[in-house]
């Protein structure tokens, strides 16, 4: 097995999530009023290995929506669907060194990478766009129930509504960029957008989301029913964009201190691929200035502390 001694694992891991709980700075995320109203205790974190060993501590039955954890499986779906050339004639492979939400495009005036919103929702648009907008969402649940092996993946109805009512800055993107031809000719923008916002309204806990995570690791492979997801490939460059671009303005830093793929989203929701090891996730609402959750990053830094898991450790 991939962590031989799982106990003793189990037990130091266990006193990392209580070393990180005292951390309680940071606020919630207000721009979605929905998200404004979630308990800001909220403290969990789950395993899975890529032999399927599982852990959780904390409140890992609790729901929360993806937000922008969704934004590395719809990239990672379409890779698989359309492959990398196509995805990428849409969108950059760059770190924006913005904010997650601005009104930027990169110097050929595409979104600099999927990771951040305008890059997102390009992608979106790429998803079965002749389909109608239900098969279409069809399509991306099942992808991400596939990727969590048929765990809890559920839709939160009221953080989308929420979420869409107050979106003018993601509509501001997305027409900024239909202005630059962005999208593939005929998108619908509104539809794409609908798509975007539910994909974020997605609903997991951390013991699902933690298989999701471990699906990367293993290659797109689902460690508890052995099904392929999505190929090799399209996980390699996920995971690559994930280094340089899961952690919005702080990317540069975690993967300097972390060195692991990771990504997090404005619910407080995070997950952590160790490459053909293990997938973390991890949930505590209350967010740093750069949008990432609090308790979360402390939490990675000292796991690495105590495990040699940063990748380039003992080269
Ligand atoms: N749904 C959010 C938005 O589009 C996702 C952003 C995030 O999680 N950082 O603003």
């Amino acid at each position: 097995l991939i962590v031989p001694d799982w106990p003793s694992f189990k037990k130091t891991v266990g006193e990392l999530f209580e070393k990180a709980r005292p951390y309680k700075d940071g606020n919630l995320a207000t721009y979605i009023p929905q998200l404004a109203r979630t308990d800001p205790e909220l403290w969990s974190v789950s395993i899975c290995t890529v032999d399927g060993q599982r852990a959780s501590w904390g409140d890992h039955n609790v729901p929360f929506c993806l937000q922008s954890v969704a934004k590395p499986f719809n990239y990672a779906a379409a890779l698989n669907l359309l492959g990398v050339d196509y995805v990428h004639k849409y969108v950059g492979q760059e770190p924006s060194g913005r904010f997650f939400n601005e009104i930027c495009l990169d110097a050929d005036k595409k979104p600099h990478n999927p990771m951040v919103n305008a890059g997102a929702i390009v992608v979106t648009s790429l998803l079965n766009p002749k389909e109608g907008l239900s098969d279409r969402f069809d399509f991306i649940l099942k992808t991400m129930r596939k990727f969590a092996g048929e765990q809890f993946v559920s839709f939160k109805n009221s953080v989308f509504l929420s979420e869409r009512e107050t979106a003018d800055r993601n509509y501001a993107i997305s027409y900024y960029m239909r202005e630059h031809n962005c999208f593939p000719p005929n998108t619908n923008l509104v539809e794409t957008l609908d798509l975007y916002f539910q994909s974020c309204s997605i609903s997991v806990n951390t013991d699902s989301l933690a298989v999701m995570a471990a699906t990367l690791a293993n290659g797109g492979v689902c460690p508890l029913n052995n099904e392929r997801v999505v190929s090799n490939r399209a996980v390699r460059d996920t995971l690559s964009l994930m280094l340089s671009c899961g952690m919005y303005d702080y990317s540069g830093q975690f993967a300097f201190k972390v060195g692991l793929p990771a990504k997090s989203g404005v619910s407080g929701d995070m997950m952590i691929v160790v490459p053909n090891c293990m997938g973390i996730a991890i949930y505590s609402p209350r967010l740093d200035q750069f949008g990432n959750t609090v308790r979360g990053v402390k939490f990675a830094e000292h796991l690495v502390e105590s495990y040699n898991l940063h990748h380039y450790d003992s080269l």
